[in-house]
């Protein structure tokens, strides 16, 4: 598959502007017009990662910590990073990242970790977007309708809560006269044409307007489609970082870091709060999340699940009446690997591996 067909698929799920405007997120390394074969998923990519691709003979490396974060001047072996990206280019490499739009899209790393734990009754922690919604009205031959009405459907318009395929339909007489040149598929050159048309009317969110729009030319019999296209000032569906979840059954602080250490197989974390206070509500921000304190505290949760937490940070806390698990930024992200990798194994004619490279910086003695 070529790298641009690729990023189409990775962008239509996890859009690059969905990510904060300080963050570096998309192709940073490569030929769009690469045939990609392998993929090597990671947490960020370091000397030992770019060789573990050119020993995997890997075509693509995608990260989730930006590989290029600060203004580069120059680029050449004399420098860590210019010596890397040097690398990668010399063994035809690409290397792409997802970061905080992953953080913050549906299905992104926040869920992946809500997944994981077994988190229910998700809600996003704070909304940063909301989709951009358009009207579509196309016009065509009563003969047509189901069909083209389907297969707008079947690419995504029309999708309204709980419901796919929603549109509104009104029939009516079209009129044209095909002009010299045209080739029409009803009617004579220079008659005027009166044909049973049916405007179909649905909403189309913007991340999948360019499929919509080529469905909808190549479905529809007409040379010249007429269609009317429009934005709407309703917003769609939210998106957002952290998430909250309630959960079904009450438990306590020491209880609940106990089932995290379990499911993200780590032999220590660290708790602020009493042990044994009780929690129903939760908070998560992989990565680094201390800041979201008193967001998770006004969303009614007990406690926020997160990485990277100073002792002011904590401190605070314990003043405002919230606890905090620390799990570390590494283990609240480094499962990116498991939810790249399952969401690029349902993309035909590629393979992906994990990074065996083990990127955490601490160890405990
Ligand atoms: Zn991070």
């Amino acid at each position: 598959m070529k790298l641009k067909s690729l990023i189409k698929r990775i962008e239509s799920k996890y859009p690059l502007n969905l990510a904060y405007d300080w963050d570096n997120v998309g192709l940073l390394v490569g030929d769009f017009d690469n045939e990609i074969k392998k993929i090597l998923v990671t947490l960020e990519a370091n000397e030992s990662v770019i060789n573990e691709a050119i020993e995997n003979n890997i075509d693509l490396i995608v990260t989730h910590h930006p590989f290029i974060f600060s203004k580069i001047n120059k680029i050449n072996t004399g420098d860590l990073k210019g010596r890397l990206i040097h690398k990668l280019i010399k063994h035809d490499i690409a290397l792409y990242s997802m970061h905080t739009n992953f953080d913050i899209a549906f299905d992104g790393l926040n869920d992946y970790f809500m997944e994981v734990i077994g988190f229910e009754n998700t809600k996003i922690l704070e909304v940063t977007n909301s989709e951009i919604l358009y009207k579509l009205a196309v016009y065509v031959p009563t003969t047509h309708a189901d069909v083209l009405r389907k297969a707008l459907g079947d690419v995504g318009c029309g999708n309204i809560g709980n419901y796919s395929h929603c549109s509104f339909n009104s029939e009516g007489l079209g009129t044209f006269k095909p002009l010299e040149g045209s080739n029409p598929f009803i009617g004579n050159i220079n008659d005027i044409e009166h044909v049973n048309e049916i405007k179909i009317e649905t909403i189309v969110p913007q991340r999948i307007l360019g499929g919509v729009l080529s469905t909808m030319q190549k479905v529809h019999p007409y040379e010249e489609v007429a269609y009317d296209l429009y934005k709407l000032e309703n917003k769609g569906n939210s998106v957002g970082l952290g998430r909250v979840s309630k959960l079904n059954h009450s438990t306590t602080l020491v209880e609940l870091s106990n089932k995290i250490k379990e499911k993200l197989n780590m032999k220590h974390i660290r708790i602020v709060g009493d042990l044994d206070t009780k929690v129903s509500k939760v908070a998560v921000v992989t990565g680094s999340g201390a800041d979201m304190v008193k967001k998770a505290q006004r969303q009614g949760a007990d406690v926020i699940i997160t990485g990277d937490v100073k002792y002011h940070d904590a401190q605070d806390a314990l003043d405002m009446g919230m606890s905090i698990v620390d799990c570390g930024h590494f283990e609240t992200e480094d499962i990116f690997k498991d939810a790249m990798k399952r969401f690029l194994d349902g993309i035909e004619d590629v393979q992906t591996i994990k990074s065996s490279v083990n990127l955490n910086p601490f160890k405990i003695v």
